[in-house]
């Protein structure tokens, strides 16, 4: 196949990939986006849209198109332990603009994005690629190779973004170095229709002892359960047959017994999230960078990865274009990304500390531990100021510093 020369080469075409290539394209810069997968039915994947990124989209232009599929917006988050409310936060009390998050399916997440970066003559996307080299001169990544239906492909660029995941392959080809730490449990997720009684717009913990599942009304009229699962015990858990999921549903959620049974029938209907965070010290190379779930895997606490892929993308966007601009002629330097890491790197610590503490809190199960957090959930439960102090880092921060001008 004819090589491709283009100004940016992003390979993985995920909410951080698709959203920063709607921004180069805004601004005149040539971007190809490379993605193996031929549709947009990816495998069971982070729905869950932080008010922050919901003010996001609406200036990326995308909220508009997202909302004509009537989806869910979250208007209460609450933790019941023992099946007491420990803690009620109602979203309504916070004075935001986008004070709700919603549940987003990604199909029509990056369906939107791709519509709307198609009006832009600079944005291709190639479907069915899959990257599995990179092109170096010298130290420095000069573009990819991969692999198409029609045959091997070549795409030259003045940098190449990793934004291919939790499990990245540009990551490994770059030779970048990073720490996976497992945490403390895995989980299954799987879904179920909507119960006719069930506030569509009540995110749910339930807890009891050191066993937990989240709970979230998802489009359209279904539910979304994530089931804690002991760290690495999958196998051991099948062998028990699905009936012991369905106890464990049963137990946390005495209301869903018949629809678990009826909707979960094997293994095969849930999706196992092995649950780890990645830090990786150094996310560039001269001519490359990771972003996204490539540049840091968050675990899944408070629905804060795909929120910071797309903020990765609105910071890198401008950082990228003006430099190729500059000098269109240079592949970008790993001085010039070392900005974006310096911009993102902080509020990415802050939220894996976060998920880090509520991590442990969640699998506590001796009777100090989980008095404790019993005691603490009620403490935050009976203070407003202590609710907000705690969401507003996590889902408000860039609507306070008005990050997009
Ligand atoms: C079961 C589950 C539930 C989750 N729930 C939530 C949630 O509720 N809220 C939330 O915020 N986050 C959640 N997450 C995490 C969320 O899905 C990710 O943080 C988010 O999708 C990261 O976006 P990304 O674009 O960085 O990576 P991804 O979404 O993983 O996209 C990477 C893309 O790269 C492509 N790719 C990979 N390798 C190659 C290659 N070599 N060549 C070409 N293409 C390649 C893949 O096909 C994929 O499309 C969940 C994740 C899982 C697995």
């Amino acid at each position: 196949m004819e090589p491709i020369y283009t100004d940016v080469c992003i390979v993985g075409g995920g909410p951080a990939g698709m959203a920063l290539a709607l921004e180069l394209a805004k601004r005149n810069i040539r971007t190809v986006v490379l993605e193996q997968s031929k549709n947009y039915n990816r495998s069971f994947r982070g729905e869950f849209v932080s008010p922050d990124s919901v003010y996001i989209l609406d200036r990326l232009g995308i909220l508009k198109k997202v909302n004509q599929h009537g989806l869910f917006h979250t208007r209460n988050f609450e933790v019941v332990e023992n099946d007491q409310t420990v803690l009620d936060v109602n979203f309504t009390n916070f004075q935001y603009g986008y004070r709700y998050p919603i549940e987003l399916p990604q199909p029509i997440l990056l369906e939107a994005i791709v519509e709307e970066a198609s009006y832009y003559k600079n944005f291709q996307l190639l479907r069915g690629t899959l990257c599995n080299e990179l092109i170096r001169e010298g130290e420095t990544i000069v573009g990819v190779k991969c692999h198409t239906s029609e045959g091997e492909l070549e795409v030259y660029a003045n940098l190449t973004v990793g934004s291919d995941g939790r499990f990245s392959r540009v990551r490994e080809l770059a030779e970048i170095e990073y720490q996976k730490i497992p945490l403390e449990r895995d989980f299954a997720w799987f879904k179920l229709p909507l119960p006719d009684n069930w506030s569509k717009n009540t995110c749910r913990v339930k807890i009891r002892g050191g066993s937990h599942a989240i709970i979230l009304p998802t489009h359209p009229q279904m539910l979304r359960v994530g089931l804690n699962i002991p760290k690495g015990s999958i196998q051991k858990l099948k062998k028990k047959g699905i009936e012991y999921l369905h106890q464990m549903v049963t137990q946390l959620e005495p209301t869903l017994e018949q629809s678990v049974k009826e909707h979960i029938k094997t293994w095969s209907d849930t999706s196992i999230l092995e649950i780890f965070t990645t830090v990786v010290p150094t996310w560039y190379r001269d001519g490359l960078v990771l972003m996204g779930d490539a540049a840091h895997t968050l675990s899944p606490i408070l629905g804060q990865g795909v929120n910071h892929a797309i903020i990765d993308a609105i910071t890198l966007a401008p950082i990228a274009a003006k430099a190729i601009k500059n000098n269109p002629d240079t592949p970008v330097s790993a001085e010039i990304l070392q900005e974006f890491q310096t911009l993102r790197q902080k509020d990415i610590q802050a939220v894996r500390r976060l998920q880090l503490r509520q991590e442990k809190m969640f699998s506590a199960s001796s009777s100090l531990l989980t008095y404790l957090r019993r005691t603490f959930y009620r403490t935050v439960n009976s203070s407003n100021w202590l609710k907000e102090k705690i969401w507003k880092p996590v889902f408000y921060k860039n609507q306070a510093q008005h990050l997009m001008g």
